[in-house]
């Protein structure tokens, strides 16, 4: 097999083989750019020396081979005593590893080729500064010697030759053998060096957190020098040809006269623009710049770009698709649509759910922030600064911005969590409760701070030494997990705002670019965007935010607050005055639902959590029965609710009687939701509107179930006058559901996948129980690469959807499909619910913006 490529040989396809750098640096010569001639050695090469520990069979002959090459074009040889060819070897796998791996430059220098460099170049200084870079380089990355050890900086001449054989001696002593006089010994000890490093410790690590294989190998680039550092007319320099951190149009770039190699990087000397370089080599400058013009055209995108300049000669010596900020992104797709670079398609291609996701986060001014007191899960992102709360009724109390801070959160915290600024807790990770609902909220989390001890009691916050009290104000960062004692000015999102009819794109290049790409992937999408939301007031974002339809309206958290109580008639028995009395109060929040979603689907679950989740908990009703009791008070309705409860606890609540369940053994409860919502969209009708309400019954797991309740639902209807026809359809949540789709198609008019609950049962864990429990473990031990709460496990759970999607369609080929659970708004699962057919994805309101440039992104 064929181990070596020369740069003319390859392309910038051939990254998998010759490395992103190697594979550029080819496009580069075949684009008749000047690149030092040179070869690249193919990741195959590294992957076998990896597996075998000796370098593949071969390999070395055809480096000779490539070696003679790049000699005979540059007239000169390796270790020649009057014309030595000098060399590079550089790392560089098939992504871009920053920092991660080896480079060696100057590799031919020896007590004998030094001088005969010094004497071609005219410039001794130059020739021993680049000898003890060598010895340094080698000395470090094949050896492992310290950098420390050498120290001090350049001088003149003779403190350069003395630097040299103080390294030299270094070397020798760290080693225990000389410097090798040998070029080609420093060749191949090069090379095998940076085969090796791919295996280094920081670059496992980067690897691990960027999720790059670590199967992939890097490839080895050899190549001619030419040198920076030969004084005042040479130099080094990076550039982009837009501004990575705004998009904006026109090149930037760093450039170090005199200097080699990292120097540029290194912050060792301050370094000029390129405005200061179009003065001191205007015609280098202007040669760079239509370079620049011709790598932006022939990648299609922003470029980043390494080149040195030796003597008046400019020499490209790297270039790649340069990485960007979100708003870059953005701002540059849309720049390459104006220029007639790409198409529309192409630009919403260019960006990612992720990246607007990103720009929609307010965010701390970083300059103004102090020490961190701690630093904790980042699982909702955004900043926020508030009074310490520690309970959800101090949270709706409070006046200003609170932060509601618990050891961690559950259900009845909801109100808590709605009315604060922002979450911390102590205990779970990025799948906890807290972590979830914040995200699905749009609103910033930190959790997990275990260095954080919360008392609630107390209403203290420890951390170390510090104590934080109630109403005292904190700060945090949702994106990188710092919390913060005191208040850090935040920056508000401009995209939020334009999202909210707040600020105009005209003018503002970032906003009229969400603006175009945001509505070309409407235009392209095949999935519609529905909002899971409950009030008129999260109907009325959702629509700003561009929903088209709810797809979840829970109508559980309608029976929260003062209506408790009401709940509370109905479990003790006296069913039809409470239902009475909830009816008309279920009619005005559909009513308010329909008239802010006039025109459009509105998807009303019926009630699916367990009656018992609205009674006080076991706990609470003890402690009242037994305080009464011990006063020779009667407890009354405590100890007739305390009974209730102890009858209607349940092992496995998430199991038992909830959902569809509910509707057939609590009389009356399912029929009254139903009549509330005919009874408002008839109040809808006659007040001129267009109400499109939709039933649907949540946990179904056989067409029985539903059968019945349908038919119970369908009677109801009749008896409304005025109500416009109202689709009955299910839950897909239940995996007996999904595989017995077919027959359940026969009695609903549409499937909404519940992927929260499906994806419990069908791993059998609840989501509640075993984040904190073993998640953290699993995802070190690689058994997820992420929580299948977070992005759906398109293998398991993923085919109950696809089946059932199948099934139902032979039944009933028109059958409107959608997904209501959390992964409506995460971007692989958007991705997978296109493939799959689906019509219509539901998420929270602040993820819609991100659903829909997902779901115009998945059709392109
Ligand atoms: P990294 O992957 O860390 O960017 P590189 O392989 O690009 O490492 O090498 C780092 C620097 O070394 C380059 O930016 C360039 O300045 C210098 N360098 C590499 N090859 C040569 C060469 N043939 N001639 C001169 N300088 C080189
Ligand atoms: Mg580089
Ligand atoms: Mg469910």
């Amino acid at each position: 097999s064929r181990y070596v490529f020369d740069f003319s040989d390859g392309n910038k396809d051939l990254k998998d083989l010759l490395g992103g750098k190697g594979a550029n640096l080819a496009e580069m010569t075949r684009m008749g750019l000047p690149v030092p001639p040179g070869f690249t050695i193919t990741t195959d090469a590294c992957r076998e020396y990896l597996h075998t520990g000796t370098l593949p069979s071969g390999l070395l002959r055809e480096v000779e081979d490539h070696l003679r090459l790049v000699e005979a074009r540059l007239g000169k040889r390796l270790g020649d005593i009057h014309e030595p060819l000098l060399l590079s070897v550089r790392s560089g796998g098939p992504f871009s590893m920053p920092g991660m791996m080896e480079t060696i430059l100057d590799i031919g220098l020896n007590d004998t080729t030094v001088l005969a460099l010094a004497a071609r170049s005219g410039d001794e200084r130059f020739a021993w500064d680049s000898y003890r870079r060598l010895i340094q380089m080698f000395g470090r990355t094949v050896y492992g010697v310290p950098a420390e050890l050498f120290e001090a900086g350049p001088g003149d001449t003779a403190a350069l030759r003395d630097l040299v054989a103080t390294y030299q001696k270094v070397f020798a002593e760290y080693t225990g053998r000389d410097f090798p006089q040998s070029p080609r010994e420093q060749l191949y000890g090069a090379i095998t060096a940076v085969f090796q490093s791919w295996n280094a410790d920081r670059a496992v690590l980067y690897r691990r957190q960027e999720r790059i294989p670590h199967d992939l190998g890097t490839a080895v680039n050899v190549q001619a020098m030419v040198f920076g550092n030969r004084g005042p007319r040479s130099g080094s320099g990076v550039a982009f040809t837009r501004d990575p951190a705004t998009g904006r149009r026109g090149a930037y770039g760093d450039y170090l006269p005199d200097a080699q190699g990292e120097d540029v990087v290194a912050g060792i000397r301050n370094t000029l623009t390129l405005a200061d370089l179009s003065r001191i080599d205007p015609a280098s400058h202007v040669k760079l710049l239509s370079i620049m013009e011709k790598l932006e055209q022939r990648f299609r995108d922003l470029c980043d770009i390494e080149f040195t300049i030796e003597d008046g000669d400019l020499w490209m010596l790297q270039t790649r698709v340069g990485k960007r900020t979100p708003a870059a992104a953005f701002v540059i797709a849309a720049q390459l649509v104006d220029e007639g670079t790409i198409t529309l398609d192409e630009a919403i291609s260019r960006v990612t759910g992720d990246q607007l996701a990103h720009l929609m986060f307010p965010a701390f001014d970083l300059d103004a922030a102090p020490e961190p007191l701690t630093t904790a899960v980042a699982a909702s992102p955004g900043a926020a600064s508030g009074a310490i709360v520690f309970d959800s009724t101090a949270a709706t109390a409070a006046d200003g911005p609170v932060i509601l801070v618990r050891h961690e959160t559950n259900p009845d915290d909801l109100p808590g969590m709605i009315a604060a600024q922002g979450i911390l807790t102590s205990r779970g990770g990025k799948t906890s409760h807290a972590a979830v609902v914040a995200r699905g909220m749009g609103k910033t989390c930190v959790c997990g701070a275990e260095q954080a001890v919360v008392d609630p009691v107390a209403e203290t916050l420890t951390v170390g030494t510090t104590v934080l009290h109630a109403g005292d104000v904190i700060s945090i960062d949702g994106t990188t997990g710092h919390v913060y004692a005191g208040a850090v000015p935040v920056r508000s999102s401009s995209v939020v705002r334009f999202f909210e009819g707040e600020l105009s794109p005209l003018g503002d290049p970032l906003l009229a670019a969400v603006q175009r790409l945001m509505t070309h992937a409407g235009h392209v999408a095949r999935l519609a965007v529905h909002a899971n939301a409950d009030t008129a007031a999260d109907a009325r974002r959702a629509r700003r935010f561009g929903a088209t339809g709810i797809g979840l309206c829970r109508t559980e958290h309608m029976f929260l607050g003062p209506r408790r109580e009401l709940v509370e008639h109905l479990i003790l028995g006296d069913h039809e005055s409470a239902l009475a009395e909830l009816l008309p109060l279920q009619r005005d929040d559909f009513t308010a639902l329909l008239r802010e979603m006039d025109g459009l689907p509105v998807t009303i679950r019926l009630i699916d959590p367990p009656l018992h989740e609205f009674l006080p908990s076991l706990e609470d009703l003890t402690a009242r029965v037994a305080a009464a009791q011990a006063v020779g008070r009667d407890p009354g309705l405590d100890g007739l609710l305390l009974a209730a409860v102890r009858r209607m606890h349940e092992q496995n609540p998430m199991l038992g009687l909830r959902g569809v369940r509910l509707g057939l053994v609590v009389p009356g409860l399912f029929a009254m939701q139903v009549r509330a919502v005919a009874e408002a969209a008839a109040a809808r009708v006659a007040a001129g509107g267009d109400p499109r309400p939709e039933i649907m019954v949540p946990l179904v797991g056989t067409v029985q179930e539903l059968d019945v309740v349908r038919a119970e639902a369908l009677e109801v209807l009749s008896r409304v006058e005025g109500a416009p026809p109202i689709p009955i359809g299910t839950m897909i949540e239940v995996p007996r559901a999904a595989l017995t789709a077919g027959d359940i198609a026969h009695a609903a008019d549409f499937f909404s996948f519940g992927t929260n609950d499906l994806t419990q049962m069908t791993w059998g864990f609840s989501r509640d129980d075993v984040e904190g429990a073993f998640f953290g473990r699993y995802l070190d031990l690689g058994v997820f690469t992420v929580s299948p709460f977070e992005s759906l496990d398109t293998t398991g759970v993923g085919e109950l959807v696809r089946t059932a999607v199948e099934r139902g369609r032979a039944t009933r080929p028109d059958l409107p499909t959608g997904v209501c659970g959390e992964h409506g708004g995460d971007p692989a699962s958007i991705h997978f619910f296109h493939d799959v057919g689906l019509d219509y994805v539901s998420c929270s309101p602040y993820r819609i913006p991100i659903a829909r440039l997902e779901a115009g992104r998945a059709a392109v």
